[in-house]
């Protein structure tokens, strides 16, 4: 790139010497101004460096040079110089001088401005850095931090999409999408790294991985038809390392063909990276922890051998199915179900056998239960099921149905070709005995007993002479 020169100056044999100097030199590219209208306004095309005889700087207010300049002395020099320090121009030639003179002066002056464009720069991404620390640690929500992170690269970075994929400890096949510029709301959406050549060198490398031309690298080659349809043009995949396991990725794309990634925006994002390896971890904890505690909820109502849900839960949905059927005025039933001689089936098949038989039973049961239903192993080979909305008819035609296809199945443990029968008791509210959740129970219970002392392999319904 050349540099821009912005020359003005009415000393006649000056500017000849400028005209002759810059036509030689194509690493510059020298404009020319004639009056100092035109000089004002051109100040705003961000030259690199201005070249002017000194006294037009002492109208022009200092906030509008944002450029080196060099002071051309001539004429008379006191005037000048004194000129030139009125203005506070640091670099200045008072002629006659030699094309070398001015050569270094310019030198000086460009390598000057890119210090101080960097230093600037430099300030400025430790500034972002700094405010996205301040913002990550504002929130104790790890998502909500990661959302912070990817807006704000998304802010400073013209990127057209910006994303944290998570690598989960376990796997190195999947990378999940937990946060995306593009959508606050996004969650966990999987990725098939064999799709994602780069985000796996990545991981490898432990280095950014900057991809300048995405039609073109070759890492990309067999993805190529994968992501040319979707006008991706450059990419920028930087590890997030925490206690030196690659954790995550920052994950930038562009779609600009003529936008590519610079070198400052790089470490940038290297240093965002880094500030965020926190709050990644934090969010798989997070979600570990929410995992766990659901699996933990799920495990405190189940019942371990079959499945189903255990007494806990059947207590404490009694309890509002209950209330639901008091305050609207609705029919509740339940069914008392105890297989009949089940002992001899552990007598002669073994305990683990009759474990796997009552495994097979609840899928049955289960199997035959509408999701409003509440069926729950009530202990031992004793199960109860709660019907909200059923009449004691439709509660008897159930008890009648279970009954019947228990008595057809063939379980695979018995060998016996009679087979498995059960006996059910019933109970339903309302009902004038049955006030509570004990009564129902209760009746259910006594019910049953009477349905065993009857001979088995049968309904019996509570209000029946016991
Ligand atoms: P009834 O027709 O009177 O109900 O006879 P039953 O043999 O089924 O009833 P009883 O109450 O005399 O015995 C219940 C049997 O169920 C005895 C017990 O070992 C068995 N049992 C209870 N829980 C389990 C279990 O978790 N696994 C196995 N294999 N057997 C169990
Ligand atoms: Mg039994
Ligand atoms: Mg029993």
């Amino acid at each position: 790139m050349k540099n821009k020169i912005l020359v003005y100056d009415k000393n006649k044999e000056t500017l000849e010497f400028l005209r002759r100097f810059f036509r030689r030199r194509d690493d510059y590219s020298a404009t020319f101004i004639k009056d100092k209208k035109t000089l004002l306004k051109t100040l705003k095309k961000d030259p690199n460096v201005i070249v002017s005889s000194p006294d037009v700087f002492e109208k022009i207010k200092p906030e509008d040079i944002k450029c080196p300049v060099i002071a051309m002395v001539s004429g008379n020099i006191t005037i000048g110089i004194h000129s030139v320090m009125k203005s506070d121009i640091e670099h200045y030639l008072v002629r006659p001088f030699y094309k070398e003179d001015f050569e270094y002066k310019l030198k000086t002056a460009l390598r000057k401005k890119g210090l101080l464009e960097n230093i600037y720069g430099e300030k400025k991404d430790l500034e972002t850095v700094l405010e996205l620390i301040y913002l990550i640690s504002s929130t104790l929500d790890p998502k909500e931090a990661l959302y912070f992170v990817v807006s704000k690269i998304a802010e400073i970075i013209n990127v057209t999409r910006c994303s944290i994929v998570s690598i989960p400890f376990e796997e190195k096949r999947h990378a999940y999408v937990i946060s995306t510029f593009e959508d606050p709301k996004i969650a966990n959406i999987k990725l098939d790294l064999k799709k994602y050549p780069e985000i796996r060198k990545a991981l490898s490398s432990r280095k950014p991985v900057v991809i300048r031309d995405a039609l073109k690298d070759p890492l990309l080659k067999k993805i190529r038809h994968h992501i040319a349809p979707i006008g991706i043009r450059s990419i920028v995949v930087i590890p997030i390392i925490f206690r030196n396991e690659v954790i995550g990725t920052l994950f930038l794309r562009t779609s600009k063909s003529s936008y590519i990634f610079t070198e400052r925006e790089i470490r940038l994002c290297s240093a965002i990276a880094n500030s965020s390896a926190n709050s990644l971890y934090n969010a798989f904890l997070h979600e570990k922890i929410e995992t766990e505690k659901s699996q933990f909820e799920k495990l405190a109502i189940t019942d371990y051998l079959t499945g189903l849900h255990n007494i806990r839960y059947f207590y404490h949905r009694i309890d509002e199915e209950i209330s639901r059927a008091q305050r609207y005025k609705l029919h509740l039933s339940c069914l008392m179900i105890d297989i009949d001689h089940f002992k001899k089936v552990n007598d002669n098949y073994g305990h683990r056998a009759g474990d796997i038989v009552l495994g097979e039973f609840a899928q049955l049961l289960k199997k035959h239960t509408r999701k409003s239903d509440v069926l729950a192993r009530y202990g031992g080979e004793e199960f109860i099921m709660l019907l909200p909305q059923t009449s004691i008819e439709a509660a008897v035609s159930k008890a009648e149905t279970i009954k019947n296809f228990i008595k057809k199945h063939r379980f695979r443990g018995i060998k016996d070709k009679n087979g498995l029968t059960v006996s059910i008791g019933i109970s339903s509210f309302p009902a004038r005995t049955i006030k509570n959740k004990e009564d129902i129970i209760t009746a259910a219970d006594n019910a049953l007993y009477k349905a065993k002392a009857d001979g088995r392999n049968r309904t019996v319904l509570y209000n029946s002479p016991l």
